[in-house]
């Protein structure tokens, strides 16, 4: 197992962040670690990186535990950090040179430091002081930063987050490129970033995690229930709508309109449409919507 998180727990203070979290990633994975803001994304990450201890229970990276074999676990990952702290001062060569110095790489940095320019595509950049850079090639130098030591694991925290829609293309098609045969656990609070790139997902809200699930299997699982939409004229008796047999619940969006959750909308229009003239009632509008990958990130981190 890539890494392993058992029953971890991080407070700060008074306020439990993470709680009680366990989760596994296999090797080769590319999984999404997705959440709201101060959901508790960046503590577990800086935990499996060994930035911070845990307050209680476990974690390890290719075997290793982060409090007892710190060293080693470092040797195998490689981060990203949130909001990418670099040295502005420095030229993009000279801080890779300085990342490998920490790393102790020696003899075979010069020769890892090229790859990783040429892989991040910095070639034409690569001469500039990282402070000249834009943010896109910020978070390059970042990449390159955390692969140069060609880690098993990849430990990315909102690595697309500030970018522009370009730059976030760009960057999404070097994390799938580069993961090749990496573990990759990366963090995000957008549900597209996932789809472009994981296999699995896994979601964390208030500390906790509400969902571990293949994408396949969320899309599945989401595409059966559909929403059908009905605008009535008037105020109606909510009662009424317990009769609608194809509708699993239903709830008040406002003014006239109600949202009919189903799994066979085609059945439940029919339906609403003979039981809005047994009640005689009038439907002003009546709209069919799919229920999407977002909806279900909403509903399962809703406050
Ligand atoms: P996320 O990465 O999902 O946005 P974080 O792990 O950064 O979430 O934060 C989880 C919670 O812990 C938030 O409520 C945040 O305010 C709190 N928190 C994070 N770091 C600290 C800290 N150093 N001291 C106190 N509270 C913190």
């Amino acid at each position: 197992m890539s890494i392993k998180v058992s029953a971890l727990t991080k407070i700060y203070d008074t306020q439990k962040a993470v709680d009680n979290i366990s989760f596994e990633l296999k090797k080769g994975e590319i999984v999404g670690f997705l959440g709201p803001n101060g959901a508790g994304k960046s503590t577990t990450m800086k935990i499996i990186t060994t930035y911070l201890p845990p307050t209680s229970g476990t974690a390890t990276v290719c075997g290793f535990d982060v409090l007892e074999q710190p060293m080693e676990v470092r040797k195998r990952v490689g981060y990203l950090p949130e909001a990418n702290p670099l040295y502005f001062e420095m030229y993009v060569r000279e801080y890779l040179e300085f990342t490998a110095g920490i790393h102790g790489m020696g003899r075979n940095a010069k020769k890892r430091i090229e790859e990783m320019v040429d892989m991040t595509g910095l070639g034409k950049e690569a001469h500039k002081k990282i402070g000249a850079l834009s943010k896109g090639y910020k978070q390059r130098v970042g990449l390159a930063q955390a692969m140069l030591h060609d880690p098993e694991v990849l430990i990315l925290d909102e690595p697309t987050s500030g970018l522009d829609p370009n730059q976030i293309v760009e960057i999404r098609d070097l994390i799938k490129n580069l993961g090749g045969s990496k573990t990759v656990l990366l963090s995000t609070h957008i549900m597209q970033e996932v789809q472009a790139m994981c296999s699995r997902v896994i979601i964390i809200n208030n500390g906790q995690i509400v969902a571990d699930d293949s994408i396949e299997h969320l899309r599945q699982a989401s595409a059966n229930h559909d929403i059908l939409i009905v605008t009535f004229e008037h105020a109606i008796d909510s009662a009424l709508l317990n009769e609608l047999k194809n509708a699993q619940r239903y709830e008040h969006s406002g003014d006239n309109k109600w949202e009919l959750v189903t799994t066979d909308p085609e059945a439940l229009r029919k339906e609403v449409m003979q039981w809005s003239l047994t009640h005689n009632i009038n439907i002003s509008s009546l709209q069919a919507q799919s229920h999407s990958l977002e909806d279900v990130f909403r509903k399962l981190t809703k406050k």
